[in-house]
């Protein structure tokens, strides 16, 4: 275990939630939620075709109560759930919030199909009604699922049998890999303990620590295979149901973006592949290393990187948002005076790091695993600023407080990129600069080119599994290096072993086609926060406006207002400049710097 740094003692008080699983009130609402929803079926089925603009607001209002307490419960056992999976009763718990939640959307969904079933015409009149202005842009997006909606009974159906198939393909996965140990040293450790490992300074802790996880992934590898294939594989039975021409249709209509501007975003992205060569080769050099293996990537430039104390990582990040607008900073504040954030780490916690916005009547939590490293404090950082982001768009209610995915990562790439700022500001031996500088730019690497090289590997998976059937472990593997190598080239020598290395990534089963939102949310943010480097006029407040728009608006219309063309081919490109840019500094700070000696 890493050295002591204050954050073993972070969890966090659900109790804005419920008191515990068997909290009298948690009961209640699970038990009386069908009955709500019964009541709401009873008076506007069937009617949701003559209502006046009034009437529609009103139902909507009733819509969004369901909506919300729905989401209360679901996600107080998702939370209680991910801080401890190998506890049956809280999977229970989980597994019971799942069934009720898909119960809840059989007994709604009659009202958005009858609403999606109003002519254009009609549907208009609600859409322009100024009753109805706070839905406007709800109303506008959810016709877009005009074509691809089912008959009720249909969606009934799949529904119901979503929740002991693919929603339970996902969880087995989640708890296979929670319940993994790893041999490291002997020792067995959960899976991101040992990843943590992968960032360790010295080489043979890395190596080791890949080896482990090679060989924990290969020994999983027969349920991993066949729950990869089996998500596929249902995947691919929904969109045909549904009418979406290819794998990636629905989540760009989820997202609010068309297929054009995400395949310039693939395009910019890929075309620029040969920046992370060049910046790999730099990196070899400043290690010290003959040559770069996968196991390298992640490894810091400072030698004994220092261990950020739990009340290091809150002064630095509370500093740096309120330094951007106070009330940044504000809102990031109320997460560590409430205690709204878990970040020890524990066996059984589930790994990674996310913000959840629970409920719009209550507030979001943030997830995290926290070790005391620089990247845990830009973790931190990452993870309230999609906390704040959430707070604040909590007045658009629960139909568009989200935002889609597109827009989702702009507050924490953001919040991220004001945490390094701030601490380039601090440091003035070139050395330490050097190292953070190149911190920053391995996680703009890993967002932005390694998440496009992970979307090329997606393509080909749902590609292949549609095209020629069940995929093999190897298949999977080759696939994973095919992408890994274009993007890598000669710069980085991928092991065999590296082959497996696709296996344990959780995005493609949770959220498929989710990643190349991280590249575009980053290079989105490099463009913003040059705008506010270069012109910081009013930039913080327009910025906190768009923050409040929360998804009220679309991704375009939003992005228009920050004078940002996301249509345009050139500004992914310029954005990709900006960490050539980066790359640029590394090299004349390198040249500065006697490094590995
Ligand atoms: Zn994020």
């Amino acid at each position: 275990m890493s050295k002591a740094h204050g954050a073993e003692s972070i969890h966090w008080d659900l109790s804005d939630l419920y008191e515990g699983p068997n909290d009298p009130s948690l009961i209640r609402d699970m038990d009386g939620i069908i009955a709500r929803a019964d009541s709401f079926a009873s008076q506007w089925k069937g009617r949701i075709a003559s209502l006046s603009p009034a009437e529609f607001r009103e139902a909507l209002q009733a819509y969004e109560g369901l909506m919300d307490l729905g989401s209360k419960i679901g996600s107080y056992a998702y939370l209680n759930w991910s801080t401890n999976t190998e506890d049956a009763a809280l999977g229970k718990l989980l597994q019971q919030s799942s069934e009720l939640g898909s119960e809840l959307n059989q007994k709604l969904v009659f009202f958005d199909l009858e609403w999606l079933a109003l002519e254009e015409t009609e549907a208009r009149k609600h859409i322009d009604a100024p009753e109805l202005a706070f839905y406007r842009h709800y109303l506008i997006s959810s016709r877009k699922y005009k074509p691809h909606m089912l008959s009720e009974a249909e969606e009934k159906i799949l529904s119901a049998k979503s929740v002991t198939g693919a929603r339970s393909w996902v969880r087995f996965f989640d708890e296979t890999l929670g319940a993994a140990r790893f041999t490291f040293e002997g020792e067995p450790l959960t899976e991101q303990q040992v990843l943590s490992k992968m960032h360790a300074p010295e080489r043979e802790t890395r190596q080791k620590a890949a080896a482990s996880l090679t060989a924990g992934f290969r020994e999983l590898s027969r349920p991993l295979t066949f729950i990869f294939n089996t998500l596929l594989a249902d995947k691919s039975t929904n969109d045909k149901l549904r009418g979406y021409p290819s794998w990636v249709t629905s989540r760009n209509l989820s997202n609010e973006i068309k297929d054009e501007t995400v395949d310039a975003l693939v395009e910019a992205v890929t075309e620029a592949y040969p920046l992370v060569q060049r910046y790999y080769r730099l990196k070899t050099k400043l290690l010290g290393l003959d040559e770069m293996r996968d196991y390298d990537r992640y490894a810091p430039l400072a030698q004994n990187e220092t261990v950020v104390s739990w009340q290091e990582a809150r002064k630095m990040v509370l500093d740096a948002y309120s330094g951007f607008h106070p009330k940044m900073g504000e809102v990031a504040g109320y997460f560590f005076e409430h205690n709204w954030i878990d970040a020890a780490i524990r066996p059984g916690k589930r790994g990674g790091a996310y913000s959840a916005s629970t409920a719009a009547s209550v507030h979001p939590y943030v997830f995290m695993n926290y070790d005391g490293r620089v990247r845990d404090v830009q973790t931190l950082a990452h993870e309230l600023g999609h906390g704040v982001h959430q707070y604040l768009s909590r007045e658009r209610g629960p139909l568009q407080a989200g935002t889609p995915l597109t827009t989702a990562e702009t507050a924490s790439v953001f919040g991220e990129m004001l945490v390094f700022r701030d601490l380039m500001g601090t440091l003035t031996d070139p050395k330490e600069r050097l190292a953070l500088l190149c911190s920053k730019i391995d996680d703009s690497i890993a967002t932005v080119f390694r998440q496009i090289s992970m979307n090329r590997f997606e393509n080909a998976i749902h590609t292949a599994r549609r095209e020629k059937g069940e995929l093999t472990t190897q298949q999977f593997s080759e696939l994973w290096m095919e992408t890994q190598t274009a993007l890598y080239g000669d710069s980085v020598k991928l092991s065999d072993d590296y082959g497996i290395w696709w296996s344990y990534i959780p995005h493609f089963l949770h959220s498929p086609g989710y990643v190349y939102a991280y590249a575009f949310g980053e290079l989105l943010v490099l463009s913003l926060y040059e705008q506010y480097r270069t012109q910081p006029q009013g930039f913080a407040d327009r910025y906190l406006e768009l923050l409040h728009a929360g998804g009220s608006e679309s991704p375009e219309a939003l992005t228009a207002r920050m004078g940002v063309d996301i249509n345009d081919k050139a500004f992914w490109q310029a954005g990709v400049a900006l960490i050539g840019k980066l790359i640029d500094e590394a090299e004349s700070l390198a040249a500065e710097v006697q490094f590995g000696a």
